[in-house]
């Protein structure tokens, strides 16, 4: 047996309520969070793939416990700079952004641009 994926087991914890998804997974002090890569961690950062610390993500409904990534926003300035020096996870999603913030044209598969280009809007 596989052990589930990050996103097979983040779909699993959560209970969509209109555009909400509702956590139902681990809750300490109020905040959502679940085990990945053996931390425990923010959902939304864990199924984003951010580990930089220095992100802080944003809650922007009024749901409580909502999870949907499309409901935060990230605090931090994006620094293309600080991005090229390995600031931020050097992933393929991450790739993407800073070429789009580049204004060159990102290529790679349709969701992986699509949700690099919903980061890079955020990062500006
Ligand atoms: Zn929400």
């Amino acid at each position: 047996m596989t052990r589930p994926t990050i996103e097979e087991r983040f779909a699993r914890l959560i209970n969509p309520v209109g555009p909400h998804h509702i956590w139902t997974g681990n809750v300490h002090h109020g905040k959502p969070r679940m085990r990945n890569n053996g931390k425990l961690d923010h959902p939304v950062r864990a199924i984003m793939g951010i580990t930089d610390r220095a992100v802080r993500i944003i809650k922007l409904c009024h749901a409580p416990l909502c999870v949907n990534p499309e409901h935060y926003r990230f605090h931090r300035t994006f620094d293309r700079k600080l991005a090229r020096m390995g600031e931020f996870p050097n992933t393929p999603l991450w790739q993407l952004v800073i070429a789009i913030l580049d204004d060159e044209i990102p290529e790679g598969p349709p969701d992986l641009v699509k949700e690099a280009k919903w980061l890079a809007r955020r990062c500006k």
